[in-house]
């Protein structure tokens, strides 16, 4: 047996999460790939969503599978559209027969003073970043309820406790879903399932990588300044995130172990929301 052989089958050994059914949100890249990885890791079977080059996505599904032995579905549904959620959730317990874990990750940013947010940004900063989560719950919840178990993980943000100027239509999502997440854990308390948030500081990813790009351009300074002094100048441990402490954190909210967290935010940002 090769390195890569044992390796492949230490990540089948974990498997707490086998015949369970996962749909990760905005799973094509960053933190959602990241998560999508790992619950794959824990033997789940997963729907991936989001945007990308038809090649790479299938590329994606296809090492997914790969690595960890698992089925590996894709939707590519437009989480701004509510039709189109419905049919991606349709897809998934059309295939899988029950949709177990649902990660709500898909999410975009833009950044402006308030007086000069384009309103055509604000909508869909609210319908991608907090109404699709809506829409994937209420759907995802009768396969869960019937099953009598569920896991529901919102992928908010360290902005769903604090504000940052120019961030208006992101802020108010993130701080909707954290009130989403409340709700959504009272309603279902009583029958095993779940609804929490993740609250990440910032997390090395296409999205952040774009932010210092556009940064660096706008303050004349280079990229390791913006870094530092701009992007984790709030965050006192000075560090990014990884998509795979993500999807481990996202792991262990699926596990039996967490069974009691509910309603919960919980902040992944180096100490930022302890200010
Ligand atoms: P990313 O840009 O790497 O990935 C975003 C994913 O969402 C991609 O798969 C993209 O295709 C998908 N997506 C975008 N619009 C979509 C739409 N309309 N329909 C379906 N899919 C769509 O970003 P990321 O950094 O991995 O962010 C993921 C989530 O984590 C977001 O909700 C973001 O707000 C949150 N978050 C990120 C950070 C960070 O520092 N990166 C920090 C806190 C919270």
């Amino acid at each position: 047996m090769n390195l890569a052989m044992a390796e492949r089958g230490a990540l089948r050994a974990q498997s707490h999460l086998k015949d369970k059914v996962s749909l990760v949100t905005g799973s094509t890249s960053g933190i959602g790939l990241g998560i999508a990885r790992a619950l794959a890791g824990a033997g789940a079977a997963v729907v991936l969503n989001g945007f990308g080059k038809p090649e790479e996505i299938k590329a994606t599904q296809e090492a997914i599978g790969a690595d960890f032995g698992v089925p590996v579905a894709y939707s590519g549904a437009d989480m701004s559209k509510p039709d189109s959620i419905a049919e991606m959730v349709q897809m998934t317990l059309d295939k899988f027969g029950r949709l177990d874990v649902l990660v709500n990750n898909a999410g975009i940013q833009h950044v402006a003073p308030l007086h000069e947010f384009p309103t055509a940004k604000w909508d869909a900063i609210i319908a991608i970043n907090l109404s699709s989560a809506f829409h994937t719950t209420r759907l995802a919840l009768p396969s869960m309820i019937a099953n009598k178990w569920g896991r529901i993980i919102n992928v908010a943000s360290a902005h769903g406790l604090v504000g940052s100027a120019f961030k208006s239509a992101y802020v108010a999502a993130k701080h909707g879903m954290l009130g989403l997440t409340k709700v959504t854990a009272l309603e279902i308390a009583e029958i095993g399932i779940t609804c929490n948030a993740i609250c990440p500081g910032y997390v090395y990813t296409p999205l952040v990588v774009a932010q210092i790009e556009g940064q660096a351009k706008s303050h004349g300074i280079p990229r390791e300044q913006v870094i530092r002094d701009v992007l984790l100048a709030q965050q006192p441990n000075k560090r990014f995130a990884t998509t795979d402490e993500l999807g481990d954190i996202a792991v262990f909210l699926a596990s039996e172990a967490a069974a009691s967290i509910t309603g919960a935010a919980i902040p992944v940002d180096g100490g930022w929301t302890a200010h």
